[in-house]
């Protein structure tokens, strides 16, 4: 899946990992929902201090690049929308991310609050696509500022009034004492796993990696570390990326999301953040030459080029690098799209241009305009 939603300089994109088709939504928005933007953004004081991974061990020095939060709200929140939705197909079992065995049996009372919230968000978010809606971000990020909070309306406390929709706060509010004794513990333990396990890639990896994707597509990594929010579930791709500010879900029982492969997603995820250069180029490319736009080429490169450069980078069962290897050698590692098999899925003429085009530049043969200019031209 994935989609972005474009408007004026701002330029707000939502996009996701492990999408197969990637529709580019040229949709300016209206002036009202730019102010509502400016309300969420501007008038909810934002809680900075990140709930660490770690919070309880002794403390390490922080990772580069990433700053990983398991959050109370966020994981109700997406565990709400991915019972809801799954509801709503029919199907208990849509989403092998999501246990529900931890609410099998509730008692009378706990049993009303958490359906009511199941309604509410069967009724009002469950058709919303997570990765795409505007409103579905919002809410995300709301909920990530309030992380720490122990409600949303501001009972306990007034800066935690967290200005959301009423009824969306009473269906949090109401079933968060049942999320919290019920699933939550297992929720937060996994996604904790889940930091702990990718922690010492991204402490090795990370900061070569933002390098050399930054030089690829000719700009700077962002300054300040990206925020990742780890839940038990995280939409139909297992991974999604918001922007204005650039931060990324990652779903921690998700089986694309596990071992070396975490790095991978991590890294494309972030690269929707730095790569406009990439869609600028081809579109400019295809302007001149009256071609039209080629649907989700730009998509198909960022995964190709991470996965280029986290394949030599393949780790053995220990977490240790194995030796330095080119980029066709046998390390073992398969690239996601490979591995999904998105090639297979109307992507394969894309793969011919990449590695045809794409490659050599880097492998620093050709400039980055050259490499854009063949492979838009042998389209
Ligand atoms: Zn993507």
């Amino acid at each position: 899946m994935s989609a972005s939603q474009r408007y004026g300089a701002q330029n707000l994109l939502l996009r996701a990992f492990g999408d197969t088709i990637f529709v580019l939504l040229m949709r300016p928005l209206g002036t009202s929902i730019r102010r509502a933007l400016c309300l969420f953004a501007c008038l909810v004081p934002f809680f900075s201090a990140p709930l660490s991974a770690a919070q309880d061990e002794p403390p390490s020095p922080p990772l580069p690049v990433f700053e990983f939060h398991s959050g109370f709200w966020l994981n109700l929140h997406h565990t709400l929308y991915r019972i809801a939705r799954s509801q709503r197909a029919g199907s208990s079992t849509a989403n092998p991310a999501g246990s529900n065995t931890g609410i099998a049996n509730l008692s009378p009372g706990e049993q009303r609050v958490w359906s009511a919230a199941i309604s509410y968000y069967s009724k009002t978010y469950a058709d919303n696509d997570i990765t795409v809606s505007l409103e579905m971000m919002l809410i995300k990020n709301q909920l990530e500022d309030f992380e720490t909070c122990a409600d949303l309306a501001g009972n306990k406390k007034k800066s935690c009034d967290a200005g959301l929709p009423a009824k969306l706060t009473e269906a949090l509010d109401g079933a968060a004492s049942v999320y919290r004794a019920r699933l939550w513990p297992e929720h937060d333990r996994a996604n904790r796993r889940w930091i702990s396990a990718v922690a010492p890639l991204v402490r090795r990896n990370g900061l070569d990696l933002a390098h050399r994707l930054a030089e690829i597509y000719q700009t700077n990594w962002p300054k300040d570390r990206i925020r990742v929010d780890v839940t038990a579930s995280a939409g139909s791709t297992g991974a999604y990326t918001t922007l204005d500010p650039l931060r990324v879900t990652v779903s921690s029982a998700d089986a694309r999301n596990q071992g070396p492969e975490a790095l991978e997603v991590l890294f494309h995820e972030a690269s929707h953040g730095i790569a406009d250069s990439v869609q600028d180029a081809i579109f400019r490319e295809c302007r001149q030459r009256e071609k039209p736009i080629p649907r989700d080429l730009w998509h198909a490169l960022l995964f190709y080029t991470t996965g280029e450069l986290i394949r030599p980078l393949a780790l053995d069962s220990s977490g240790s690098p194995s030796a330095s290897s080119p980029a066709n050698s046998s390390s073992g590692y398969v690239p996601y799209a490979v591995r999904e098999g998105l090639y297979k899925r109307g992507w394969e003429n894309y793969l011919r241009l990449l590695t045809e085009y794409w490659q050599p530049y880097l492998d620093g043969r050709v400039t980055f305009d050259d490499a854009i200019a063949h492979m838009v031209s042998a389209l």
